[in-house]
């Protein structure tokens, strides 16, 4: 799904790709849902890359000689790269907010990143105390009344008292004769004494810690009965929605991506409806259907993004605001009064709705380097839907970037994932569980 507004040539495509418009006119305009939204399907992008492809050719023979020693320096600098025993990076621990709670520098040796000792007190305890054993290549921590011995060239890592054994996937090393351990030491082993819990970002190299089980809803007692409905967008054979160069479709993508969260919500107590089950063609009525006939107290319609510009990416949501960026224009002012008015009932849900919104921006910037924008915008399509009601858009199929990763069941998993997150911090965020904090007081 595109929205119309949005399209307001920001980004007005470049004269080659205008030319390649004008002569192959293959995208379609639909409108969908109604008038909320302008529905795209993205040209034929293969056309474009072959036509810029290309030119880079012909260019890149004018400037063969530049060329040359570009790669020239690139062969040098790789040489200079590789050969350094380690390479310098760092990896970042956010609190469950996001927020920062210490980059640490690490060593990336054999692909695998490994964090020193003072990683340990600058992340979990500043008084944590360690020892290291040169000539047997034995390292001491302790830490909140535990001992937690490691050994160098070993994954076994002992936790005395009590001599529990945990294993590591790889053990610790020495790089410049300092004692390094492996990451998985401070994702999988150290968060169990502080009672916490982790979510690792191997590519993005980030780690966030939340306190263990505080989001699980509880589902007893004064808490609400909660029913999310998850809409799948478009559907069937004549609404197909965007459309990548390799033949990804949007309604197939948010259908797998629906599945995946009514299994893992339901797996955390959260009754989740779907929309549409299948490959089927609903209308916009008949979606709001479904969220009204089980009392639906959350409504989620997925999609994906496509842009004349290849650069546009990243996750978005759009949430229902009557007072929202759009203008309506004067002369259709009479026509849509009806509409206003759909839309400003929609108004009483404006606050959780922003509140889903931000816990869902929260859990999805764990998974990207763009940060994930909210817009605010008066969407019929949502207008009649008496419940808090976002859209989310979970990447453009027009850029290569997103389209790899939309094409991955594995990154479609961690999108469901960071959702279900982002269900149940504002599940707790309305019946805050029943803590044992709070029953000793
Ligand atoms: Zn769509």
């Amino acid at each position: 799904m595109r929205l119309d507004f949005e399209l307001r040539l920001s980004n007005p495509p470049a004269p080659m790709l205008q030319a390649a418009v004008l002569d192959k006119p293959k995208w379609i305009v639909r409108n969908e849902m109604e008038n909320g939204y302008t529905e795209r399907k993205p040209f034929i992008y293969q056309t474009h890359l072959t036509e810029l492809q290309g030119t880079i050719k012909s260019r890149t023979a004018r400037n063969i000689r530049k060329t040359v020693s570009v790669l020239f320096l690139s062969i040098f600098a790789w040489v200079i790269i590789s050969n350094s025993p380690a390479q310098e990076n760092s990896v970042r621990f956010t609190d469950a907010n996001g927020e920062t709670i210490a980059e640490v520098p690490a060593q990336l040796q054999e692909e695998q990143i490994y964090l020193s000792v003072d990683a340990v007190r600058q992340v979990f305890d500043p008084d944590m105390t360690d020892q290291y054993n040169h000539p047997r290549k034995r390292l001491t921590l302790k830490t909140k009344d535990k001992q937690i011995r490691l050994q160098i060239g070993n994954p076994v890592v002992s936790i005395d008292p009590g001599g529990q054994t945990r294993t590591l996937p790889t053990s610790p090393i020495i790089i410049e004769q300092e004692p390094m351990l492996p990451i998985a030491f401070f994702t999988q082993i150290l968060p169990d004494f502080y009672n916490l819990e982790t979510l690792y970002n191997p590519s993005l190299k980030r780690v966030q810690l939340r306190p263990k089980g505080t989001w699980t809803p509880t589902g007893t007692g004064d808490s609400i009965n909660w029913a999310i409905i998850i809409d799948p967008g478009h559907g069937g054979t004549d609404d197909r929605g965007c459309e990548s160069s390799t033949g990804l479709l949007e309604k197939d993508i948010v259908l797998a991506l629906a599945k995946r969260l009514q299994r893992m919500s339901e797996e955390q107590g959260i009754k989740v409806y779907l929309t549409r089950q299948t490959d089927t063609k609903k209308t916009h009525f008949e979606r709001i259907q479904v969220a009204k006939r089980n009392q639906g107290q959350l409504f989620l319609s997925l999609h994906c993004n496509a842009s004349f510009s290849p650069h546009e990416k990243g996750i978005k949501i759009y949430l229902n605001n009557p007072k929202g960026q759009l203008r309506f224009p004067s002369n259709a002012q009479s026509a849509l009064t009806g509409q206003r008015l759909k839309i400003l009932a929609q108004a009483n849900f404006l606050k959780q709705s922003q509140d889903f919104a931000h816990a869902l921006q929260t859990e999805l910037n764990f998974l990207t380097e763009t940060p994930v924008k909210i817009t605010e915008l008066p969407l019929v399509a949502l207008s009649e839907a008496y419940m808090p009601a976002l859209v989310l858009e979970i990447g453009y199929l027009s850029n290569v970037e997103d389209l790899e990763k939309l094409s991955d069941s594995e990154y479609i998993a961690d999108v469901a994932q960071a959702i279900v997150r982002a269900f149940q911090r504002h599940i707790s965020s309305i019946n805050p569980p029943v803590r044992s904090t709070a029953l000793e007081q």
